[in-house]
């Protein structure tokens, strides 16, 4: 039984909403499914001649088209072409644009960050993602089951769908995405879930780093340290992932139905360790989010972390070796994910989540005792100081000195300096450390 439900925080322009996402499972009749594939095929259809619109234009009068003006060539196009008008709604047309003209956006973006952008490409029935509604009621209604427990879907043109899958927490429908994805369908709803409805028993502070051993190092107010190891999902799945790759390159034939089901297996496979990863994220962070009313980590971005690790021709790196490994087991946890989801939680039990600036702090190059700076390379796992001689793994080290920053204490001291929050404590100060 598919039931996935993944929450992401959405800001909103004005009025604080809540909006969050949740995924269920469609399963069409066959003659529903066939009503489906025609929109798919429709929206993919539009999709690829706002390309080439695009495109054209650019050619002939180097200037780029915008949104709005393709919403208007899909007007007169819908006048002038009833079939572009019978074959789905309009505002569901325009999101297709909208998702053209995003996918530009992030080109343009790059291009200007003097990355190596790829070029909004031309989509084959089989990679093209879904189509999206907006308005409630204009072409489609949800109407949950009890308890927001699954539910149906009407689409006009297609029918009634069953819906199955479970929202933690029910809200006023804003839009939706109807996916395909290797050969099943999904109903991304959009929800607004006013307040948020999550419980939180403890009152205590933390905060956490990334590791390679442990995936996730903690450590709070009072100096406990929290650990999760890390579930290391690739090292278990992996030689059946290979598998299932070698089985698929082992396919010459790029249009035979052996091959065909065998890149199908693949990609369940992979979703399935997906899913296996996003139940878990779900689970520790709500534990966590449970227990601490204030959680602080690192502002420090997963592609910093994640940077390629070979440099550039004129810039090699060093360790590349090494910084690769570390690369790999960085993208298999998912840090950006448990962190966001941990935010989320956070957030949603009325506690406070406090990202500390890590080029100012330097938490991993600073002594959690006496503040001083001492440069460690990745292979140090260890931090060992100096000056105090205060030792301790690496990753609780640095975890110890975000909780201080946060706290604005250091020994039980109000802390100043470099990187203090500069607010007073409220939270029990935190304890002395262990000087071994
Ligand atoms: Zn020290």
């Amino acid at each position: 039984m598919f039931i996935c439900i993944h929450a992401i925080l959405t800001k909103g322009m004005n009025a604080p909403r809540n909006l969050r996402k949740t995924t269920l499972r469609l399963y069409p009749t066959l003659k529903q499914e066939a009503a489906l594939h025609a929109l798919l095929r429709s929206h993919q259809q539009l999709y690829n001649a706002a390309l080439e619109e695009r495109i054209d234009c650019y050619r002939k009068t180097g200037e780029s088209l915008t949104f709005a003006a393709q919403c208007k060539s899909l007007t007169a196009l819908r006048k002038q072409c009833p079939e572009w008008a019978e074959a789905a709604n309009c505002s569901s047309q325009q999101m297709t644009l909208r998702r053209l003209d995003k996918a530009f956006a992030a080109f343009f973006r790059r291009v200007k960050a003097g990355q190596a952008p790829g070029f909004p490409r031309f989509k084959s029935l089989a990679r093209f993602p879904g189509f999206s509604f907006k308005g409630h009621g204009d072409g489609w209604r949800f109407t949950p089951g009890a308890d927001w427990r699954h539910g149906t879907l009407r689409l006009s043109g297609v029918g009634h769908l069953r819906a199955r899958g479970n929202a933690r927490q029910g809200g006023d429908v804003r839009a939706s995405d109807v996916l395909h994805r290797d050969g099943k369908w999904y109903l991304s709803l959009t929800l607004d879930i006013g307040t948020p409805q999550r419980e939180r028993t403890g009152n205590a502070a933390m905060a956490f780093d990334w590791g390679v051993q442990t995936f996730f190092t903690g450590v709070d107010h009072a100096g406990e340290e929290l650990r999760l190891d890390n579930p290391r999902w690739w090292q278990t799945e992996k030689d059946h992932i290979i598998g299932l790759q070698q089985a698929v390159s082992r396919k010459r034939n790029k249009r035979s139905n052996r091959r065909r089901k065998a890149v199908q297996r693949l990609a369940s496979a992979r979703a399935k360790t997906a899913r296996r990863r996003l139940d878990w994220a779900h689970k520790e962070t709500a534990k966590l989010a449970g227990r601490f009313a204030l959680v602080a980590t690192e502002g420090l971005r997963i592609a910093n972390m994640t940077r390629s690790a070979c440099g550039t021709m004129e810039e090699p790196r060093k360790n590349v070796a090494q910084k690769a490994g570390l690369n790999r087991e960085i993208l298999d946890t998912a840090p950006a994910l448990f962190t966001s989801l941990l935010r989320c939680k956070v957030l949603e039990t009325g506690g406070e989540w406090v990202e500390a600036p890590t080029l100012k702090l330097k938490p991993s190059q600073r002594c959690p005792a006496c503040w001083a700076l001492a440069k460690k390379s990745l292979s140090m796992r260890t931090h060992t100081c100096a000056q105090c001689g205060y030792t301790e793994p690496r990753d609780l080290a640095s975890a110890r000195v975000v909780l201080n920053w946060a706290l604005g204490t250091q020994n039980g001291q109000e802390l100043a300096g470099i990187g203090a929050r500069g607010r007073p404590c409220e939270t029990p100060s935190f304890a002395q450390q262990r000087v071994e």
